[in-house]
């Protein structure tokens, strides 16, 4: 007899399997990256077909498979639908299920994490798909890479240098340099020592990146309503120029959309 299980699991992506069929790339509570079969989904009629789209949590019945599970059934559990009414939504969306997909998919993260990564993926897609502006699509983004990557260890350290470990310039009107070879800020001293791949950030998008650190992604914080555009934009390239070089892979979606730089 085939053995099941149960899990909730929120879709990152879905590519054909055969005429039939597609395979699923999911994110799991219980067994973080997932790859599973849904039998039958590309037919017309198919409920399953419904399920398996970008973005839907599902709680999911499962059956064990020697190289590939089943999805035996699937019962949304929030299908974000609001994400895939605005392209800038889709956009973000699909740059933070393209991240989890490269970083699990390299047993980044432990056991110890998937809940947490589940709960954060979840999380983020709720409150992109329920914010009313790009700007607060582009927030959450940045809160969630700040976040995912402090799951996985690579959290930035915004009060000591990188190298020396003395205390950085917090002086607001000033700013501090961050290497992206070392990935973390460094003092002005060390800066001397290595000035390739390095930009200045000011103190104040530290300052802001710090608080946005410190507060759960669900949280306001008191810059919240006070960053404009300027300040988002040059803080989500920001995030993205640090986690492409941890990943040493530019993610494709941005590629096409991508429309500042540092
Ligand atoms: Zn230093």
């Amino acid at each position: 007899m085939k053995k099941t299980f149960t899990t909730d699991a929120i879709n990152l992506k879905n590519y054909p399997l055969n005429d039939n069929d597609s395979i699923v790339v999911m994110f799991s509570r219980e067994k973080g990256l997932m790859r599973a079969v849904a039998k039958g989904s590309k037919r017309p009629k198919s409920k399953l077909g419904a399920r398996i789209q970008m973005f839907i949590a599902n709680k999911l019945m499962m059956f064990e498979g020697r190289n590939l599970d089943t999805i035996s059934e699937a019962q949304s559990l929030n299908t974000f639908s609001r994400i895939r009414s605005d392209l800038d939504k889709i956009t973000y969306s699909m740059y933070i299920a393209e991240l989890v997909n490269t970083f699990c998919s390299k047993n980044y993260n432990n056991d110890e994490s998937y809940q947490e990564i589940y709960d954060l993926l979840y999380k983020v897609y709720d409150k992109i798909a329920s914010c009313n502006s790009r700007q607060e699509a582009i927030l959450y983004s940045i809160k969630f890479l700040i976040h995912f990557l402090s799951i996985l260890g690579w959290g930035l350290d915004f009060s000591c240098c990188s190298t020396c470990q003395k205390p950085l310039n917090a002086k607001q009107d000033e700013s501090s340099v961050f290497s992206f070879e070392l990935g973390g800020f460094i003092c002005n001293d060390c800066a001397v020592n290595h000035p390739y791949n390095t930009i200045k950030i000011h103190n104040k998008i530290k300052a802001f990146l710090c608080e946005l650190s410190i507060s759960k992604l669900e949280e306001k914080t008191k810059y919240d309503d006070l960053v404009n555009d300027v300040v988002l934009e040059k803080c989500f390239s920001f995030m993205k120029k640090y986690t492409d070089n941890l990943t040493n892979k530019r993610t494709k979606v941005f590629e096409v959309l991508s429309r500042s730089a540092i």
